[in-house]
């Protein structure tokens, strides 16, 4: 049984203050549901003040990147080493950082391999672009994307988020059924390359505009396990409203 996970991805978004009045608005429901993973990924600069707010409950911190060096002369990066006092969980290969930062499949890896090695869970965002969609190109990708990703990474906790990028920010989220139909490949994917044991244990999220009001459509798949919401995770009656809906979805499942 895979334990759903929604997590919230704050951008660069919210000043410390704003991170603190919103954690404050959302704990006490939060911390009530008991059977999906919470997690929220504020920006660097807050994670230390979430951390406090968020100590004794059931809430999970991630960050949003690191840096795969343990420390040196990399001026304006994070360690792994660094994050691991703050928070469990961090986003590596989410597609703005591919994109804006040139991150490629090399160096994601490389950070899951030091997120690993720190004690932190990854959450590696993969992805096609629309002209990759359109053109059928989707599941070569996919597969790419995820071509060092080791069988040690899967079973040490690594959790999947498939984000189509034409749906990140854009309002114009995937069906359902295209989510299931794309997860479901990945997930025959990793069973051909690392077993059908560890491609049942790994959680596969769906992100890309998610919201409050489309989220039942997705955690009703089968294959989908949660979602990694940007935008609708600002609002704390969104992002509640999310993890509410798939609590309730995941008890009657
Ligand atoms: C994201 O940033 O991972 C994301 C899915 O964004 P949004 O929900 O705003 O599309």
């Amino acid at each position: 049984m895979r334990i759903p996970m929604i997590a919230g991805n704050w951008k660069m978004n919210t000043t410390v203050a704003e991170a603190v009045a919103l954690v404050k608005e959302m704990r006490p429901e939060l911390d009530r549901i008991d059977n999906v993973d919470k997690v929220i990924c504020p920006p660097f600069v807050s994670l230390a003040a979430v951390k406090e707010l968020i100590k004794g409950s059931s809430i999970k911190l991630g960050a949003q990147n690191l840096y795969f060096e343990e420390k040196g002369a990399y001026t304006g990066e994070i360690s792994p080493l660094m994050l691991a006092e703050l928070c469990q969980l961090v986003i590596i290969g989410h597609s703005e950082r591919r994109q804006y930062f040139n991150e490629t499949v090399e160096l994601v890896d490389k950070k899951v391999q030091a997120a690993l090695q720190v004690g932190l869970k990854p959450i590696l965002c993969i992805g096609e672009t629309l002209k990759e969609n359109e053109s059928g190109k989707t599941e070569a990708v996919l597969t790419n994307q995820l071509s060092s990703t080791s069988s040690q990474a899967y079973s040490t906790g690594l959790t999947l988020a498939y984000e189509p990028i034409w749906a990140i920010g854009t309002g114009r989220a995937a069906t359902g059924e295209q989510a299931n139909q794309t997860i479901g490949f990945i997930r025959h994917h990793i069973s051909k390359q690392h077993g059908q044991e560890i491609a049942q244990a790994v959680r596969i999220l769906y992100g890309g505009s998610v919201t409050a009001e489309n989220i039942a459509e997705f955690i009703k798949q089968p294959e989908v396990d949660g979602a990694l919401v940007g935008g609708a995770s600002l609002k704390a009656s969104q992002f509640l409203s999310i993890v509410k809906q798939t609590s309730s979805i995941k008890r009657g499942k």
